[in-house]
């Protein structure tokens, strides 16, 4: 006798298909939004939506791009597609890839396909947020359920948040002991993956390339070294954890920040942004490391206290309203800021005349990353150290051409830097007094 239809699960029901929806989390691996999609779905559809609001060419950039990303960045999301799309092909899969306005989308192809279950990895970015509402209640009116795990980050920013009364705490040691020791497990390794369903009318793109979205190469003299994806960034992963002195001896900010042909810290940061990287994976690798050694260094210098950085931006920048602006910001001070945007003109160029400033700025344009440090001292030279020119201004140059360009990160430290927020005392080496948030 066949069970009522109530007692099934209903993905055991014929038809009951899951979208996936990629947005970061640009990965096979420890991605719970992807296992679920998998698990019991006769068809998953691998979606992701190539945003006018990043990519759209703008010809009147200051550098080649669009008007909220650099080349760089907009190639290392395109390879990040095609080895993710190379990736679901080995499973039996592969990558959906559609144009517009992402929740228009996202709305029309589950109007149109099979889909039951709608999985999508949560988001903290306030653009995020905003367009995941808008998919959420659109698949709830609709009864489509929805699963949205958080895996981005290795805690989620709203517990910590609720374990301090509702208020992100504000200083990296208070940040530690809310949080405490994490407790995640990775999720399973896909071997094989349900077939795409039927994409009806849709006209599928494949994976562009930055000339079919219209960019002209040769505008840009020289390109990042850095390929995206998530094959490089478990590659180079391997390569740093190959080293169990090196992982257990970091200590930022020792290091030096003008080594370029192998840089003094991991250049994973572009790969965590994307999440080609897992955050959590990465952790995990780095605990098993520290297993195996007799001594390792501990936050906030060690390898994992760079990660814990990154938690902790994302749960203050998540809990604090208005965190990317000075104004109705109530964790930044109000400073009289200049707006000469000749100065600021000087700095993006690298025309300031300052030859350790300018390469910076250089390697920023040419490659979209650079060293820590190096980040420190162009901050702190445009707004509080030399210039004086609002942190934000220098905060949109550094979003819109950094590779690993993360919302919470980007705004904190540019915070941080400029004296607004977190840190207020410098150091200063003629007193030889140090500050009292040393922030490395
Ligand atoms: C003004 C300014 C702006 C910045 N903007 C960004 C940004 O947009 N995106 C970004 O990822 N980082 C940003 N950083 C933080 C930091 O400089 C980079 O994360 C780091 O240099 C990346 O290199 P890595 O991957 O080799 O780091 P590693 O030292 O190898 O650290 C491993 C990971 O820890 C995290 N991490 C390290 N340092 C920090 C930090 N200070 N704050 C938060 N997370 C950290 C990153 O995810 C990084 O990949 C900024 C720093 C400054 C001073």
């Amino acid at each position: 006798m066949k069970p009522p239809l109530s007692l099934l699960n209903p993905s055991m029901l014929s038809g009951s298909g899951s979208l996936m929806w990629f947005r970061k989390g640009l990965r096979v691996h420890d991605n719970p939004a992807l296992e679920y999609a998998s698990r019991g779905s006769t068809c998953v559809y691998p979606l992701f939506v190539i945003d006018p609001h990043y990519m759209v060419l703008d010809p009147n950039a200051y550098s080649p791009g669009s008007t909220r990303a650099g080349i760089n960045r907009i190639r290392f999301l395109l390879e990040s597609l095609a080895d993710l799309d190379s990736s679901l092909k080995k499973l039996g899969s592969r990558l959906l890839v559609l144009k517009g306005e992402p929740s228009e989308v996202l709305i029309r192809c589950l109007n149109e396909w099979d889909v039951r279950k709608l999985c999508f990895e949560y988001d903290t970015d306030p653009y995020y947020q905003a367009l995941d509402d808008k998919a959420k209640n659109y698949a709830s009116a609709a009864g489509i359920e929805v699963f949205s795990p958080v895996s981005h980050t290795i805690f989620d920013p709203a517990d910590i948040i609720e374990k301090n009364g509702g208020r992100p705490p504000l200083s990296y040691q208070s940040f530690l002991k809310l949080a405490g020791e994490p407790s995640f497990s990775l999720s399973v390794e896909l071997s094989w993956m349900p077939p795409v369903g039927d994409v009806g009318r849709c006209e599928i793109l494949q994976v562009p390339t930055l000339k079919e979205l219209g960019y002209v190469e040769k505008h840009q003299d020289e390109f990042t070294p850095f390929r995206g994806g998530e094959s490089e960034a478990l590659r180079r992963l391997r390569e740093s954890l190959s080293d169990k002195e090196w992982v257990a001896n970091f200590e930022k900010p020792k290091g030096d920040p003008s080594a370029y042909i192998k840089p003094a810290t991991t250049v994973l940061s572009p790969y965590l942004k994307f999440g080609c990287l897992s955050s959590r994976y990465f952790y995990q690798c780095l605990k098993d490391v520290y297993k195996n050694v007799k001594r390792h260094t501990s936050p906030p210098v060690s390898l994992v206290g760079q990660l814990l950085w990154r938690e902790f931006f994302y749960t203050v920048a998540f809990g604090t309203p208005n965190f990317d602006e000075m104004k109705g910001n109530k964790i930044c001070k109000q400073i009289p800021w200049n707006d000469d945007d000749k100065l600021l003109a000087a700095w993006r160029e690298a025309r300031t005349g300052y030859p350790w400033i300018d390469a910076i700025m250089v390697q920023l344009r040419k490659w979209g990353w650079m060293h820590h440090l190096a980040r420190h001292s162009v901050a702190c030279f445009l707004t509080r150290g030399d210039l004086f020119v609002h942190w934000e201004k220098g905060r949109d140059i550094f979003e819109r051409l950094l590779i690993d360009s993360d919302w919470a990160i980007n705004n904190g430290n540019w915070l941080w830097l400029s004296c607004s927020s977190f840190f207020y005392q410098a150091f200063s080496p003629h007193t030889k007094r140090h500050a009292k948030g040393i922030h490395i």
